[in-house]
């Protein structure tokens, strides 16, 4: 179900300029939220990159406006997560800056900026905020878990050397995933000592996530950080007909699903920047196929390094999985998840993947490949105990097994259990409203002047 917004609109709330990070997982939840405000009342400006620019028609009741990233000028050898953020926060600065200011200057009484919300990676904009004194809150599309684990990892001067060793400071973590979790840990490093620098003078953080989940590592973030943090997501359960979908979506898909028995299909995706390899991609299509399970897989061209789209599955593979299963290359996710034939989802476990398959209930079988993936793999197997991880990468025979323990196993039956019961009490905190009269006063006036 769709849940509104509690609060009711309010018509002089003022204008909010938001900027998300121009990657599928940030401009997703950025879109959602603001679709969240401009249901309150606040009206929206909406500034991104040329770079994956978000699709103006779906959204008619924002303002757009683009600004110069110079995103075609990095080189492809350069393309590494770290390096990418760090070149928008240099480059994006100077036009961001500048539009602000014009805006400012520009701006009628009842179109006065209130304040910005930029992604916490937008780490740069910060400086904009103080110098032109609009507050900055923060957008993290990150798990809060994973900000407490990885502030923990930052603190840590020496690791265990055994990699299957447990970080004694966030149990469910093991020493493998910090690698696994930090491929270039220089750059990576620096991107989240910025992050978390100008996320502690910002004005506050808006998280997507919700208090029942998330209760311990809301409370050290808290402790932490000493700004208020606010906890509204799931966002996108607020309106699930909003997409901010920067790829083509297959929807028949929909209707394939239609023709399934309940909970009988194993959902594999790996979202928008995860890549492996073609002899993962091999074992993957073996594996699938031998559990006997009709899947529904989501093969995002250029997902297998060096191949355009499905050039290196086995050979005949498509003939003898005939109608039981389906490939395509990009799906309304959400849907999916919430279709009643879906049984389990083979998850690289970004973090808006993980909470939509929490919100629809579906147990996960965990790939994680970096950043915060290993993060939110290690909770949601050894903190909420909804999924098994693949812990010996792709390989046919673990493949196989780990998709049936979730989907025919009594193991699977006890997760499906567990979720379910977090889906209750995440629908139960959506109904209470998450959009209270201390964001609102933040959001709607620096001096305070809030009508609340
Ligand atoms: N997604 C989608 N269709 C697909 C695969 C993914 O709409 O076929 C969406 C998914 O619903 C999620 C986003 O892409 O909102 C992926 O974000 P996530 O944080 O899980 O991973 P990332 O892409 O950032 O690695």
């Amino acid at each position: 179900s769709t849940f509104r917004p509690s609060q009711p609109p309010a018509s002089c709330r003022r204008r909010i300029v938001m900027f998300p990070m121009p990657f599928q997982g940030h401009i997703t939840p950025m879109l959602h939220l603001a679709n969240i405000l401009h249901s309150q009342g606040f009206k929206i400006t909406i500034i991104h990159t040329e770079y994956n620019a978000p699709n103006r028609s779906n959204y008619p009741h924002f303002t757009f406006r683009s600004i110069s990233d110079r995103f075609s000028e990095i080189p492809a050898a350069e393309l590494s997560a770290s390096y990418c953020i760090k070149y928008l926060n240099n480059y994006c600065l100077d036009p961001f800056r500048k539009f602000l200011a014009e805006l400012l200057a520009d701006e009628e009484e009842e179109e006065k900026v209130s304040c910005m919300i930029t992604d916490a990676a937008f780490y740069s904009t910060q400086a904009v905020a103080d110098e032109l004194g609009i507050p900055r809150l923060v957008l993290e599309t990150n798990s809060l878990s994973c900000i407490v684990a990885s502030d923990i990892l930052l603190s840590l001067s020496t690791l265990p050397k055994d990699p299957e060793a447990l970080v004694m400071e966030f149990p469910p973590l093991k020493l493998k995933d910090v690698g696994k979790g930090n491929t270039d840990p220089k750059g990576m490093g620096e991107v989240m000592v910025n992050t978390r620098n100008q996320m502690k003078a910002s004005s506050g953080i808006i998280w997507n996530t919700f208090k029942e989940l998330e209760e311990y590592a809301l409370e050290t973030v808290c402790q932490d950080y000493r700004i208020p943090s606010f906890t509204l997501g799931p966002f996108h359960k607020y309106f699930t007909a909003s997409s901010g979908g920067l790829i083509e979506q297959d929807r028949n898909i929909l209707s394939w699903l239609d023709t399934q028995a309940p909970k009988s299909v194993v959902y594999v995706s790996f979202g928008s920047v995860a890549r492996i390899t073609e002899s993962d991609f091999q074992e993957m299509a073996h594996g699938l196929a031998n559990t006997g399970l009709p899947f529904l897989w989501v093969v995002r061209p250029g997902v297998v390094r060096g191949s355009e789209w499905l050039e290196s599955l086995p050979e005949k593979f498509l003939e003898s999985v005939g109608d039981k299963g389906r490939i395509v290359k990009w799906c309304p996710q959400p849907k999916v998840l919430a279709h009643p034939a879906t049984g389990c989802f083979w998850t690289h476990c970004g973090w808006n993947s993980t909470l939509e398959s929490i919100c629809e209930g579906v147990p996960m079988v965990c790939s994680p490949c970096f950043v915060d993936q290993p993060i939110n793999s290690r909770c949601v197997c050894g903190v909420w105990k909804i999924g098994v991880i693949l812990e010996d990468g792709f390989e046919r025979d673990g493949i196989e097994t780990a998709i049936k323990s979730v989907m025919v196993n009594e193991e699977g039956k006890e997760m499906r259990k567990r979720i379910n019961s977090i889906k209750d009490k995440m629908n139960l905190s959506l109904e209470k409203g998450v959009v209270g009269p201390h964001l609102v006063s933040l959001l709607q006036d620096s001096n305070g002047s809030a009508d609340v």
